[in-house]
């Protein structure tokens, strides 16, 4: 795991005290994190408004990953290594979390370089039943 000055240097971003609170509850987060469960973690450390401009600025720079689980609320995840990852969320329980999609992101991009836009951004994201439902 890179250390949270790492990722923001890597998103051209300085690391103030309170960007390294939010990459650092990310990081830490077992999933792809509501704004609402960060919050929770960061306790009286960081408004509600600065954790939302933040995790603006870090999808901005390419350093996390907003995506819609099909929820109310967004949820961030960090960019560790692999840009275009592919993300799962159950259909019982809600549980998302990232798949590490390897080669799936390279296939993308040669899919995508037949385009004639550019596109900067895609979302990949597989529903069905987790582990921890299907024993269930
Ligand atoms: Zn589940
Ligand atoms: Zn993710």
């Amino acid at each position: 795991m890179m250390d949270g000055q790492e990722i923001l240097g890597r998103g051209g971003l300085a690391a103030t005290e309170k960007r390294l609170l939010v990459v650092r509850a990310l990081a830490e987060a077992e999933g792809p994190a509501t704004p609402q469960e960060l919050l929770a973690t960061l306790g009286a450390q960081l408004n509600r408004v600065t954790l939302y401009r933040i995790l603006d600025l870090l999808v901005e720079h390419n350093v996390a990953t907003r995506h819609n689980a099909g929820e109310r609320a967004f949820r961030y995840c960090l960019h560790t290594g692999h840009e275009n990852h592919a993300h799962f969320t159950c259909s019982r329980c809600g549980h998302t979390e990232c798949l590490d999609s390897g080669g799936f992101g390279a296939d993308l991009s040669e899919l995508l370089s037949h385009l004639p836009m550019r596109v900067d951004t895609a979302e990949i994201r597989f529903g069905g039943v987790c582990q921890g439902c299907l024993r269930g």
